[in-house]
């Protein structure tokens, strides 16, 4: 049975408010990512029709780099690390994408998470190409200054490598503001320039932008609100079942809320029980009563939530909810063959939060059964899109205000997704079909303009 974790977590050891949303499980060892991401692209490719020197340039990354850091551990002793650094293509503009701790990272995984970076930033439209990096470790068993040195380290392995013009990481799963800082801070030391652009995420004040929190999760409800109005469905009328309670569902709960919408279940990985569960409240559930009895690993006090009136119930249960709307938003293969049979009848949209949460297999599923989805990589840009605002912002030494930072990113989303959806409807595609090929399209255009295909 798939499981996840999901969740965020305030560490105040050594640092304060230093936040920390803990990471995922890949429980099936046989999903390979890197595959369906292969698999994603290479349909894409078939319907573009497109030349095989463009199709074998854009199914494997242009560049990985694969080292190890060695970390002065607080006992005394040495730890090596292994660190990943993968930059899929750089056709529209520098690579991007973020960093993720993980104690069961694969090279494979890091190359499907930087392949649908380089979709992600093409299909809003952003001058960036995609990129991704992992560590393999689990941050929860290192000190504040443990992570503080792995960090240098791992920008000391690749400075060479990176920087405002060829690639620029950002926060992912497990990593946060802090985290950017100190990898900021030791790329600026070893160039001896400051360097803003190098790195987004940051802390605000230190360089991040207001509503960076806030943006994936908010991204994935505007593009939810246009698919409803484009339904012609009122959101107050709607419920939804979250998977997850990290940085992405907590927002996606929050502006849904606000819009009128009432979320009924969200599903958070438990750190002590190292399972996850469902917690469901008919009446709907609060974000800011949650997070109070969430500790500081992300995970959902039971007792507590059941005193408040929370059903606790199995992880998958968010999954067959008598829902209109259905947010996965923890991590991959999470709606596959196994699982996808537990939607309901009722489910009209599914909104995708996580990259990679549904498998080609599901896919083909919940496409038969005529469900709408807002593909991962469409649905989820609003990170990137605040990272590409932060990245401007520092460039002008100039910083917006949060209602201007989310106004913008919601017309940049907005306009996404129609025009996935145009495309989808004019010829008769299924959205992840439309998205794929407005994206692949234009990194395809890019890397010929350029001569490389
Ligand atoms: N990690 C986020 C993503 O998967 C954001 C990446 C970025 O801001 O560069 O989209």
């Amino acid at each position: 049975m798939p499981s996840f974790r999901g969740g965020f977590s305030k560490v105040t050891s050594l640092c304060r408010d230093l936040e920390i949303p803990t990471g995922e499980l890949m429980s099936n060892s046989s999903f390979n990512p890197y595959e369906m991401a292969q698999k994603q692209f290479d349909h894409a490719a078939d319907l573009l029709d497109l030349d095989s020197g463009t199709r074998a340039l854009l199914r494997i990354p242009s560049k990985e780099f694969h080292f190890s850091i060695p970390v002065r551990m607080d006992d005394g002793t040495v730890k090596v690390f292994q660190g990943f650094r993968i930059q899929h293509n750089d056709a529209r503009g520098p690579c991007k994408g973020g960093i993720r701790f993980h104690p069961l990272e694969t090279a494979d995984t890091v190359r499907a998470l930087s392949m649908w970076m380089t979709w992600k930033c093409a299909v809003v439209d952003i001058p960036l190409g995609g990129g991704k990096g992992g560590i393999i470790c689990d941050p929860h068993h290192l000190s504040m200054l443990e992570q503080e040195r792995l960090c240098r380290g791992y920008i000391r392995q690749l400075a060479k490598n990176v920087g405002p013009l060829e690639d620029v990481p950002a926060p992912d799963m497990m990593t946060n503001g802090q985290h950017m800082l100190w990898m900021l801070d030791e790329f600026e030391t070893i160039r001896g320039q400051k360097l803003p652009g190098f790195i987004t995420g940051k802390p605000v004040g230190s360089g991040g932008s207001l509503g960076r929190t806030e943006a994936t999760g908010y991204g994935v409800v505007y593009t939810l609100r246009e698919a409803l109005i484009e339904k012609g469905i009122d959101i107050k009328s709607t419920k939804a079942a979250v998977q997850g309670f990290g940085n992405v569902a907590k927002y996606a709960v929050d502006l849904y809320t606000k819009l009128g919408g009432k979320v009924i279940c969200v599903a958070c990985w438990d750190n002590q029980d190292k399972k996850s569960y469902s917690f469901r409240r008919m009446s709907g559930v609060d974000r800011v009563e949650l997070e109070k009895i969430t500790d500081k690993f992300g995970t959902i006090d039971k007792e507590k939530a059941k005193a408040i009136g929370y059903e606790i119930l199995p992880g998958d249960a968010w999954l067959e909810q008598d829902v209109d709307i259905l947010i996965p938003a923890a991590t991959e293969n999470q709606i596959n063959a196994d699982t996808v049979g537990k939607i309901r009848p009722s489910v009209k949209i599914i909104a995708e939060g996580a990259n990679g949460p549904t498998t080609p297999e599901a896919d083909e599923v919940i496409k038969q059964k005529g469900i709408f989805v807002i593909p991962d990589f469409l649905a989820n840009a609003g990170g990137v899109t605040c990272s590409y605002f932060e990245q401007v912002q520092c460039n002008m030494n100039f910083f917006w205000e949060k209602d201007e930072v989310l106004e913008k990113l919601d017309k940049k989303m907005t306009s996404a997704f129609h025009a996935v959806s145009n495309l989808a409807r004019e010829r008769g595609l299924y959205m992840r079909e439309a998205a794929y090929i407005i994206a692949v399209d234009r990194v395809a255009k890019a890397a010929k303009a350029r001569g490389w295909v």
